[in-house]
């Protein structure tokens, strides 16, 4: 890969302090191959070069996408947190005729208070109880 050539007198495009953007500049000054000085055909102003690589770039985003604790646990806990607000008196007892929908507090004779979290045709329901993610038949 060969840089097209330049020399004083040629036109580049150079971040301008003046101006605060990238401006077309005429080359007043070179060492060897690389541009020094230029001068600002906005402002006029002459100054070093600078070129317009991209200044540093905000931090990507996707880094922390795939660490931390899986998604499944923070699920778990953000039921959890939403088991601790459910009342009794919510909660409809647990039968496989009951009607179920995510969001419904459950009260099941053996695991306790649940909360449906998600519910699959035609019959069951994944219920969040303090030991776990327990799947339940239900009517839907
Ligand atoms: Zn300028």
């Amino acid at each position: 890969m060969s840089e097209k050539m330049l020399s004083a007198g040629d036109y580049i495009a150079s971040r301008c302090s003046k101006c605060k953007d990238v401006t077309n500049h005429t080359i007043v000054a070179m060492v060897e191959n690389k541009v020094v000085r230029v001068e600002c055909n906005t402002c006029g102003s002459v100054h070093n070069y600078r070129s317009v690589a991209p200044t540093v770039k905000p931090t990507p985003r996707a880094k922390t996408a795939a660490t931390k604790t899986p998604r499944v646990g923070k699920t778990e806990t953000e039921w959890a947190a939403q088991l601790n607000e459910c009342k009794a008196s919510d909660a409809i007892s647990y039968s496989i005729k009951a009607a179920f929908k995510p969001g419904d507090v459950v009260q099941h004779p053996i695991f306790g208070m649940g909360r449906v979290i998600n519910t699959i045709r035609p019959n069951k329901m994944e219920v969040y109880f303090r030991d776990g993610i327990k799947m339940l038949r239900c009517t839907l």
